[in-house]
């Protein structure tokens, strides 16, 4: 029941995010997307208040029963009240606001057919997927049905391919994201949103990742195929090889034991990290190797001086 549910809401959801996701939007699919998005906020709300309890999601408890809830023969609670009921019963911390507003629109349509701007109704939404995807993540709500995942991340993509939703996203995170020193791209949704912690999760697209699959997507997608590029370095803190130059000013860290590796610079004759001047070109096992074999040293890489006039 529940799982039926929680396709439901995909089902809606990935409408709504379809109505909006074209070139020219009519007024006629914002309003729809409107509407379907709400109905999907609506019902995995009511999946996640089922975990809770199946009685939890009539009106009127008293009037619960299993026939009635099989049949579907049933009043069922308002979008409020199953936040008041997560909130008072579930103990979860849920800021209904956003649900509000869109529920105050998805009314105004319904009833009244009143037209909206497009700019209103875009705002509305981005921020409904917001709540959506954040929701999901928090709650755990896949836990009991695993296999309908792969479908809710297809959506999700969706959702993070369109612009606006970027933009809207990435200033909504940015102030959590100020609090990490490392922060690197996500192999789910590109963005660079994934701090180097214990854990391992994005905050744009709150995807988590187990440590050794985050290596090998991270490896396989933004890294070089070539394997005479050096591009995957043994870490000289935790001796696996994870170390990696990604985008971002922290750039040379370790994927394994989230070490910065800022002191650090690549050997030009073995390619391993070495500790050392900034200005050197190649460690000291290779400089002495040179010089056994009476081989030129590579001239020092000092910086370079401005001309005086
Ligand atoms: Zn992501
Ligand atoms: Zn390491
Ligand atoms: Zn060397």
């Amino acid at each position: 029941m529940e799982s039926r549910m929680i396709e439901m809401a995909m089902d809606f959801l990935e409408s709504s995010v379809d109505c909006i996701s074209k070139q020219e939007v009519t007024q006629s699919e914002l309003k729809f997307s409107i509407v379907h998005l709400h109905t999907s906020a609506e019902l995995f709300l009511k999946a996640d208040l089922m975990k809770e309890h199946w009685s939890l999601i009539f009106r009127h408890i008293k009037e619960a029963s299993k026939a009635k809830l099989e049949s579907g023969d049933l009043i069922s609670v308002s979008i409020d009240e199953a936040i008041q009921r997560l909130r008072d019963i579930g103990g979860k911390k849920i800021d209904g606001t956003v649900l509000k507003r869109l529920g105050k629109e998805r009314n105004r349509i319904v009833h009244f057919n009143s037209s909206i701007s497009h700019q209103h109704a875009r705002a509305q939404l981005l921020d409904t997927h917001c709540f959506i995807i954040d929701y999901i993540a928090d709650n755990d709500v896949f836990a009991s049905c695993d296999e309908l995942r792969p479908r809710y991340d297809e959506i999700k993509r969706k959702i993070g391919s369109q612009q606006q939703f970027i933009e809207k996203r990435s200033n909504t995170i940015q102030g959590e994201l100020r609090d990490y020193e490392t922060i690197i791209k996500c192999p789910d949704c590109w963005q660079i949103a994934v701090p180097l912690e214990d854990e391992l999760q994005c905050r744009f697209c709150r995807a988590s990742f187990e440590r050794a699959d985050f290596i090998d997507l991270y490896v396989s997608y933004f890294l070089s195929d070539y394997p005479d590029e050096e591009d995957v370095l043994q870490c000289p803190e935790c001796l696996s090889d994870s170390a990696v130059f990604a985008e971002g000013p922290n750039n040379l860290v370790c994927l394994q034991c989230n070490a910065v590796l800022s002191g650090y610079s690549v050997c030009e004759d073995c390619k391993e990290l070495m500790d050392g001047s900034k200005y050197d070109r190649i460690c000291g096992d290779c400089a002495q190797q040179r010089f056994d074999n009476n081989r030129l040293m590579p001239a020092p890489s000092l910086p370079e001086y401005e001309d005086i006039d």
